[in-house]
């Protein structure tokens, strides 16, 4: 009986070759009227059971901050570690209001980081 499981294409209750699926979601054994849902007679993953907990995207807001430095104008700026042109020029609020804002410089070469106080 265990090699009627392997090959999806058979029934795995009859060995009965299954018909292809149609447009039905599902698949009809017509021996012994076993029926599995397509995407797993396919072979495909079913993608309303795969359920991702929403909650756990909140935790990629580390990986946006690294990608703003990389967003914005591009300045004919030397880089002073590869001394290549180009420089994406962005600011950020310090958390003290006293510290003002701090200009930072971005190399679009070497990601090198440079900033300068206002
Ligand atoms: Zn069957
Ligand atoms: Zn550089």
């Amino acid at each position: 009986m265990s090699c009627f499981s392997v090959d999806p294409n058979f029934c795995p209750e009859c060995g009965n070759v299954l018909p292809l699926p149609g447009v039905q979601d599902m698949v009809r054994c017509p021996r012994c009227s076993f029926s599995i849902p397509v995407s797993e007679f396919s072979g495909q993953e079913v993608k309303s059971t795969v359920v991702f907990n929403p909650v756990e995207q909140s935790t990629l807001s580390l990986e946006d901050e690294e990608d703003a430095e990389l967003k914005g104008p591009v300045i004919d700026r030397r880089c002073s570690r590869c001394n290549k042109e180009g420089m994406i020029y962005h600011t950020r609020q310090m958390r003290s209001a006293d510290e003002g804002q701090t200009v930072f410089f971005t190399c679009i070469h070497c990601r090198y980081q440079e900033k300068e106080d206002s």
